[in-house]
Formats: C-alpha cells, sequence, structure tokens
C-alpha cells in the first residue's frame, strides 16, 4: 500500500480523498493555490505545498508545479480528484513516467473515453446499447442530411471532442441541418480545438441515469448501482438519487451486468461511470467519465462501500476481494449540492461564511470544507458542500432532507439551499416524476 499521497484538487474533493487516505494510514500531501492558503484541505494534510496563484491554469492546472510537489515530498501517488486534471490523458501519462502512481485509470483509457466517437463505438463493441446515429464523425452537410433522413428527426449534432454540454445544436426538420451543423462546428472548433461533430436522434423525454463501476487490475469488475441525475440545470447536476425511482429490480440488474462485462472487456481499471439517456424502457450510452464523481457519496450510502478506499485500494494492485453477489443495496439515499449562487437567478455568490452550522443527526452526511470564518473564492467552482442522506425508502430520505436542509446555517453568503427546499416541496419531484428537461422548467428557464 502507498505510504504518501499527493491530493492534486481542492475543496470538498480534496478532504474526501484526505479522509480515505487517513483511514488507511497513508499520510497525505495537499497542493493549494495562494487563494486556498487557508482552506481545510490544507489545514488537514500532513503536508502543505503551494503550487502557484489563484487563477486555475497557474495552480491545480499546472502540471510541472503539482509533479515537482510530488517529487520533493517524496509521495507515492496521486489522486486527481474530480475535474481539473482528472481526465487529462497527459497528465497521467506524465505522473507514470515520473514514477508515481496515478490513481486513476490508464492514460489510454482516459483518451479513448475523452473522444465521444471513440468511446461510442467501444461502447457498441463491449456490448452497450448506444443512442442510434452516425457511425464516425460526420463531414458535409450532404451526409448531415443524410443521417437525418436515415435516423428521422429530431436530431442533435454533437461535438467529439465535447464536454458540458457545449458544441450541440438540435435540428429538428431538414431545413434547419445546414446552419445548425455548420454552428455547432463551428463552436466545437473554439470550445474545443477540434471541430468534428457526430449526429444522434434526438431522445425528447430521457432521464440521466448512470452506472457506478468498480474495477482491479485483475481483470475483475462489479458495478455499484446506478444513481438518477435527471434534475440538472444547463448540464449542470442538482439533486441526485439511488437508486432511480424509474427503475425495477430487473432493469437494475440487467444494465448493470451489461456495464461491468463491458469495463471486464475493457480491462479497465479504478472507478468510473457510465453515463445513459434513459427512455421507454429502453437505456442509450452518451458516456464515460472516467474519474470519481461529485455524486459517488449516494451509491456509497446504499452499497456500504467507501469508493474513495476502493479507488486507492486497486490502484495499488491489491484485487477487489468480493463479487457482485456480495454487493447488496440498502435503502435510498439523495444528494442536494449546494453552491454559493443566488437562489433565483443563479448568480455566483463568493465571500466570508460568518456562522457554519451543519446539520447532523442519523444518516446525515455533509461532505464538505466550509468552516465558520472561511472565505469562499470567487475562482473556482461554486458548489460548497454536498447534503446527502440514507433512509430505509426514498419518503424517508425527502423526510430527513426537509429536517437537514432547515438546520444547515451558512451565513454570510447567498446559497442555493432555499432552492433545494423548494424542490422538495414540488409534487413532481416528491413522485419521482421527472425527467432532463423538468428542472429548467421549474426554475423558470424554459416553458
Ligand atoms: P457533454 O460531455 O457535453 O456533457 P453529453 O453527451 O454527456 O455531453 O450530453 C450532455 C447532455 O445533453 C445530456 O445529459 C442530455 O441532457 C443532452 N443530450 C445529449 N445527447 C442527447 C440526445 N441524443 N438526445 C437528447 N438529449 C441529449
Amino acid at each position: 500500500m502507498f505510504e504518501k499521497v499527493l491530493i492534486a484538487n481542492r475543496g470538498e474533493i480534496a478532504l474526501r480523498i484526505h479522509r480515505a487516505c487517513k483511514e488507511m494510514g497513508i499520510s497525505t500531501v495537499a497542493v493549494h493555490s495562494t487563494a486556498d492558503a487557508d482552506a481545510m484541505h490544507v489545514r488537514l494534510a500532513d503536508e502543505a505545498v503551494c503550487i502557484g496563484p489563484p487563477p486555475s491554469k497557474d495552480s491545480y492546472l499546472n502540471i510541472q508545479a503539482i509533479l515537482s510537489a510530488a517529487t520533493i515530498t517524496g509521495a507515492d501517488a496521486i489522486h486527481p480528484g474530480y475535474g481539473f486534471l482528472s481526465e487529462n490523458a497527459n497528465f497521467a501519462e506524465m505522473v507514470e513516467e515520473h514514477g508515481f502512481t496515478f490513481i486513476g485509470p490508464t492514460p489510454e483509457h482516459i483518451r479513448m473515453m475523452g473522444d465521444k466517437i471513440t468511446a461510442k463505438r467501444i461502447a457498441e463493441e463491449t456490448g452497450m446499447p448506444v443512442v442510434p446515429g452516425s457511425k464516425g464523425s460526420v463531414d458535409s452537410v450532404a451526409d448531415a442530411l443524410a443521417i437525418g433522413e436515415e435516423f428521422g428527426y429530431p436530431v442533435i449534432v454533437k461535438a467529439t471532442a465535447g464536454g458540458g454540454g457545449r458544441g450541440m445544436q438540435l435540428v429538428r426538420n431538414p431545413g434547419e441541418m445546414e446552419v445548425n451543423w455548420k454552428t455547432a462546428r463551428t463552436e466545437a472548433l473554439a470550445a474545443f480545438g477540434n471541430a468534428d461533430v457526430y449526429i444522434e436522434k434526438f431522445l425528447t423525454k430521457p432521464r440521466h441515469i448512470e452506472i457506478q463501476v468498480l474495477c482491479d487490475t485483475h481483470g475483475n469488475a462489479v458495478h455499484v448501482g446506478e444513481r438518477d441525475c435527471s434534475l440538472q440545470r444547463r448540464n449542470q447536476k442538482v439533486l441526485e438519487e439511488a437508486p432511480s425511482p424509474a427503475l425495477n429490480e430487473a432493469q437494475r440488474k440487467e444494465i448493470g451486468e451489461t456495464v461491468a462485462d463491458a469495463m471486464r472487456k475493457m480491462k479497465y481499471r479504478g472507478v468510473g461511470t457510465v453515463e445513459f439517456l434513459y427512455e421507454n424502457g429502453e437505456f442509450f450510452f452518451i458516456e464515460m467519465n472516467t474519474r470519481l464523481q461529485v455524486e459517488h457519496p449516494i451509491s456509497e450510502m446504499i452499497s456500504g462501500l467507501d469508493l474513495a478506499r476502493e479507488q486507492i485500494r486497486v490502484a495499488s494492485g491489491a484485487p477487489l476481494g468480493y463479487t457482485q453477489d456480495d454487493i447488496k443495496f440498502q435503502g435510498h439515499s439523495i444528494e442536494c449540492r449546494i453552491n454559493a449562487e443566488d437562489p433565483e437567478n443563479f448568480m455566483p455568490c463568493p465571500g466570508k461564511i460568518t456562522d457554519y452550522h451543519a446539520p447532523g443527526g442519523l444518516s446525515v452526511r455533509v461532505d464538505s470544507a466550509l468552516y465558520s470564518g472561511y472565505s469562499v473564492p470567487p475562482h473556482y467552482d461554486s458548489m460548497i458542500a454536498k447534503l446527502i442522506v440514507h433512509g430505509n425508502n426514498r419518503n424517508e430520505c425527502l423526510m430527513r432532507l426537509r429536517r437537514a436542509l432547515g438546520e444547515y446555517v451558512i451565513g454570510g453568503i447567498k446559497t442555493s439551499i432555499p432552492l433545494h427546499q423548494k424542490l422538495l416541496e414540488n409534487a413532481d419531484f416528491i413522485n419521482g416524476d421527472y425527467d432532463i428537461k423538468w428542472l429548467e422548467k421549474f426554475v423558470g428557464l424554459t416553458d
């Protein structure tokens, strides 16, 4: 097992990884920007190294500075967390070239899944259901029109290098194709430096359902159930739950086994998430995230697994040591992402936390790096806390969340707590009756 792990991240996920390491007897190295000198992950880590000024490109994305910090502190391994360098194949490669273990998949797997056309081809080859559409990139208007004809409108044009919902254009009829195909290419080139696009059938009322996987380096792979992340605003998840209110036991088992089997065929290692759109009882692969995700705690709550620990264990070469049948799901879990933002207009709201009181009690978990007196810096993501509850069933989670949100005090800044409170009073949400478009209507973004 590793003796020292460098955590190449900040905020709650840096703390989450630190906690997993400490419980395993591993010492930790925090890296931080000058804006994060007082951050909780820096205070708790065994050692801390400042790696640059506030802008991410000069600190949390500064590969040379991070590798130097790992060298001078004598770390054995680097955990990238999520965001920042976590899905940067070049970084993973450089980490390994410098003799450290990258706590994540191989650079090849990261690269493969980062290119959406390749990812979709591999998904199909390994037996996962994909959205019907073009076989590869669509390089002319004539080809685009032919695809539209073949699969039927509406279709969606998507950037092969895409991410964060950018470079996507809906095409409702042949008359819209030329302009929207060109717009998608222009956007893709501007955002990702690669104009290639592909085309898929557009699903009108899907849910976003993703499968958590966990694989070792000995060919073993298990799934840790699904998460329903349909509640999104501008492609950002707001609240997630496990299991999905839309699936039954048989569907869960079938898609889970399909995905675990695909991971074995791919020889994937570490944790990962395979994202699907789900409509009328069918799953359609959209992408795979090759890292630990923000919403991983809800899968931990229903499975009893510590996914961060498992990730570190398998990265050190340890075998899983259990099979699919050993994983038993119990109850229900919901996570609310709490952002430092105005709950009405969603404007970021960084600033000093004057009072802080986190909720507690039975089956309530708060993953956050906040404390009273801490200043939320304006330079990074606005997510400041995750409130996670577990219950014997969904209704118990809803009761517990209402209670816990009411107890949560984050003074001095505006947060999205009131949005979650409003959501928890809504009949559609209470009934589990929502798709990926629902939240934007609820917050008045679309009608
Ligand atoms: P990104 O990597 O940019 O997030 P995804 O492929 O994951 O791109 O798609 C982002 C979101 O766009 C999905 O969560 C879904 O809301 C929507 N979307 C993508 N493909 C389709 C599709 N074929 N039909 C309907 N909606 C889609």
